[in-house]
C-alpha cells in the first residue's frame, strides 16, 4: 500500500484536495501541503483542523516550495516519506514536478496539462508536447502517473470510457458540457486561476470531428442544452485539455467541449482580449518596465478561492454520449451536479474547486489501495472508470445517468464499491 500524499499548491482546488484527504488519512497516512507561498498553506490546514476533517490523528504540515526546482521538490517529497504526489498548483510546474516524482519513484497525479508560459495553445494533440514524451521514462521507473484528473478533464474521461464500455456497441459523438449555473455576486471574476482560464479561450478551438482536428474560433459556436436541475443553458463550443487524449484513445470519430459563458462574461473577456489586456508575451512600459499582461489582469482579479463564502447555485458537467446498441440508436447522458453552498459548508472552497478537488484525493486512494497503481503514465479513460466513479459517490461527488429509462444515481459494480453515504446526499436536489 502507497502511503503518505504531498499536495502541491495552496490554491482553490488545493484546499479541496487537503480537506479530503485529511478525510482519509486512515487510509492515505501523512498529509504535506507545499506551496511558494507558505500562508496559504497555513491557512489551509487552519480550514482543516476549524471543519474537523481530519479522520484520525495524523501529521499535516505545511512547506514553502518552488516546484519549478526539481531538486527541492526531490527533497520534500523523499524528506516526508510521500509516496504519492498530488499537483494542485498552476499548470506551468507539471513538467518539474512529474520529474521529481520519476525520480524519485512516487505516483503522480496532476488536473490540468502542462503549459509553458509563453505559449498559448500549442498543436494537437496537446498531450503529445510535454506529458507523452515523458511516458517511457515513467514506464522505466515504474512511476504511476494519471493525468488530468480532476473534473474535465478527468472524471469527464471517466465517463465517457464508461458509457462506451456498457451502453453502447458503437459510439459516434461524445459532447462534453459544462455548466456553472452559480452566481459570485462580484463585478467580473474566474472560478480558478484568472490566467489559466483566460490562457484556455484566448486561441484556436480545436475539437475531433470526423476523425480529424478541426480548427473554429472562440465564440464561433453556440449551443443551449437542457441539463438536469440547472436546466436550459447555453455554451459554446471551446477547446479543453480532454479532447487531446480522449480523440486518441477512444476510438469515438466526434469529440467536443461546450462551456458555459454568460453575455456579461464575453463582453469582458472581449473587451479585455481586443486590448491586448490578455496576452501572455511581456510588454514594455513608459517607465522601462517588462510586465505580462495577463498577469496584470490576474493580479487585480478576485482570488478564486475568495469567491467561495457567497456562491450560490449549482453546477452540472457532464457526457451527452449518441451511437447505437442493439442496432438501435442510443444516447445516455452521464453527469454529476454539485452544489457551491455545500462545497463551502463542507470544506470552504466553491463547486468548481470541489468538482476538481475529489477526483484526485479518489484516485490516490485507488492508487494506495493498488487498484490504479498503474506503474506508469495514463490518461483517466486508460483507466477503469468504475472504481472512480464508485469512490467518488462515497466522497460526496455522486455520479447520474440519464437513461431511456429514467435518472438515476450510478452505481458501478466494482472491487471497491461503497454505499452511498454522504451527507452532501441530502442537501442535493434533483429533477
Ligand atoms: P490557484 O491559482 O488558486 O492555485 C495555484 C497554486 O499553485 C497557488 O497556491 C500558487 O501559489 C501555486 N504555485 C504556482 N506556482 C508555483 C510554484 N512555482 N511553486 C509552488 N507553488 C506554485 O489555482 P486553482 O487551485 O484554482 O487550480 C489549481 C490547478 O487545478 C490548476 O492547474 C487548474 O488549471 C486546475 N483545475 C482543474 C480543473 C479540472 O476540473 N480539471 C478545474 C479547476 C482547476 P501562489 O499562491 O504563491 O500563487
Amino acid at each position: 500500500m502507497k502511503r503518505n500524499v504531498l499536495i502541491i499548491g495552496a490554491g482553490g482546488v488545493a484546499q479541496v484536495v487537503a480537506h479530503k484527504c485529511a478525510q482519509n488519512n486512515a487510509v492515505l497516512g501523512d498529509i504535506h501541503i507545499a506551496s511558494r507561498t507558505l500562508a496559504k498553506c497555513h491557512a489551509i490546514i487552519d480550514s482543516v483542523h476549524a471543519k474537523g476533517s481530519m479522520q484520525t490523528k495524523g501529521v499535516l504540515q505545511a512547506h514553502a516550495l518552488d516546484a519549478l526546482d526539481v531538486e527541492a521538490t526531490k527533497f520534500l517529497i523523499r524528506a516526508t516519506h510521500s509516496q504519492i504526489v498530488i499537483n494542485v498548483g498552476s499548470p506551468f510546474v507539471n513538467m518539474s514536478v512529474l520529474q521529481a516524482c520519476i525520480e524519485t519513484g512516487a505516483a503522480y497525479m496532476d488536473t490540468a496539462i502542462h503549459e509553458d508560459p509563453l505559449k498559448v495553445c500549442e498543436a494537437p494533440p496537446w498531450y503529445a508536447n510535454y506529458e507523452w514524451k515523458r511516458r517511457e521514462a515513467c514506464k522505466a521507473a515504474g512511476v504511476t502517473a494519471i493525468l488530468g484528473i480532476g473534473f474535465d478533464p478527468g472524471v469527464v474521461n471517466a465517463y465517457a470510457r464508461y458509457a462506451i464500455d456498457h451502453h453502447f456497441d458503437q459510439v459516434d459523438s461524445i459532447d462534453i458540457i459544462d455548466i456553472n449555473a452559480g452566481s459570485h455576486g462580484r463585478y467580473f471574476a474566474t472560478n480558478f486561476d484568472p490566467e489559466t482560464n483566460f490562457r484556455e479561450f484566448t486561441s484556436t478551438v480545436w475539437s475531433w470531428e470526423n476523425n480529424a482536428w478541426k480548427a473554429n474560433q472562440m465564440f464561433e459556436h453556440r449551443k443551449d442544452w437542457d441539463m438536469p436541475v440547472t436546466g436550459v443553458g447555453t455554451t459554446y463550443l471551446t477547446g479543453h485539455d480532454e479532447l487531446h487524449s480522449m480523440s486518441q484513445h477512444l476510438g469515438v470519430p466526434n469529440i467536443r467541449f461546450w462551456m458555459g459563458f454568460g453575455e456579461h462574461y464575453i463582453n469582458v473577456f472581449n473587451v479585455l482580449k481586443n486590448l491586448g489586456l490578455l496576452s501572455e508575451q511581456p510588454v514594455r512600459t513608459a517607465r522601462g518596465q517588462e510586465i505580462v499582461p495577463l498577469e496584470v489582469v490576474k493580479a487585480v482579479l478576485p482570488d478564486p478561492a475568495s469567491l467561495a463564502p457567497d456562491y450560490t447555485g449549482k453546477t452540472c458537467i457532464g457526457d451527452l454520449v449518441k451511437g447505437t446498441k442493439d442496432g438501435q440508436p442510443a444516447e445516455v447522458l452521464i453527469y454529476n451536479v454539485c452544489d457551491h453552498e455545500a462545497s463551502y459548508q463542507e470544506v470552504g472552497s466553491q463547486a468548481i474547486s470541489y468538482t476538481a478537488g475529489v477526483p484526485p484525493v479518489a484516485a490516490a486512494l485507488l492508487i494506495a489501495e493498488g487498484v490504479w497503481d498503474v506503474g506508469g503514465m495514463v490518461n483517466v479513460e486508460e483507466l477503469d472508470p468504475a472504481p472512480l466513479i464508485a469512490q467518488m459517490n462515497r466522497m460526496g461527488l455522486v455520479t447520474r445517468i440519464r437513461h431511456a429509462a429514467g435518472d438515476d444515481v450510478l452505481e458501478p459494480i466494482c472491487p471497491v464499491a461503497a454505499p452511498l453515504g454522504d451527507d452532501r446526499q441530502g442537501e442535493l436536489k434533483y429533477g
